[in-house]
C-alpha cells in the first residue's frame, strides 16, 4: 500500500446533490452576477435567457456558475460575466452578497452596478444563453425566472431597494 503525500486539486466541475435534495452543478457551489440599474419605472436587472439545452433551459436567471478551487464568490462571479457576457471587472461596481445556502451546496448572488452605459447589443453571448435584457423588476412575475433566482429573490428584494438609493 503506497502512501499518497500529495495535493490533489479536484476539479470542481461536476453535479452535486444539496441537502435538499436537488441537483446542482458546481461541487464548491456557485455564483452569479446580479447587475441593476435605475430604469425609467424602478429597478432594472440585466438577466439571460439560459439556452434551451442547458439546466432549467428557457429561464431566465443571474449570469454564473460554479466557483472554481479556492475561488471567492466576488471572483467567481466576475470571472463567470466575463466568460458569459464578455463583461470586465471595470464594467462594473460591486456591492451586497446574498447567500443561498441549501446544506452541503450554496449560490453566491453578487449584486453589482454597471459603471458605463451596458446594452445587450454590446454583450457577446458565449452559446450557454440566447439572449440578454434589462429586465424591469417589477414585470419579473411576468417571465419564466430560473428556480434558484425565483427562490432567492425575497432575499435580493430590499438589497435591491436599499441601493436604489
Ligand atoms: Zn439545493
Amino acid at each position: 500500500m503506497s502512501r499518497f503525500t500529495g495535493r490533489v486539486l479536484a476539479s470542481t466541475d461536476g453535479w452535486t446533490t444539496c441537502s435538499q435534495g436537488h441537483r446542482h452543478w458546481g461541487r464548491a457551489g456557485a455564483a452569479g452576477l446580479l447587475l441593476h440599474r435605475n430604469g425609467a419605472e424602478g429597478p432594472e436587472l440585466l438577466l439571460q435567457h439560459r439556452a434551451a439545452w442547458s439546466h432549467h433551459g428557457g429561464t431566465w436567471g443571474t449570469p454564473g456558475g460554479a466557483l472554481h478551487h479556492g475561488e471567492s464568490a466576488d471572483e467567481g462571479a466576475l470571472r463567470e460575466v466575463r466568460e458569459e457576457l464578455g463583461l470586465l471587472p471595470d464594467d462594473v461596481v460591486l456591492g451586497a452578497r446574498s447567500v443561498d445556502d441549501h446544506g452541503g451546496w450554496s449560490y453566491t448572488t453578487v449584486l453589482a452596478r454597471p459603471v458605463r452605459s451596458i446594452e445587450p447589443g454590446d454583450l457577446r453571448l458565449d452559446g450557454e444563453s440566447d439572449g440578454v435584457a434589462w429586465l424591469p423588476l417589477a414585470g419579473l412575475p411576468e417571465v419564466d425566472l430560473h428556480p434558484g433566482l425565483a427562490g432567492s429573490l425575497p432575499r435580493l428584494l430590499p438589497l435591491l431597494e436599499n441601493s436604489a438609493q
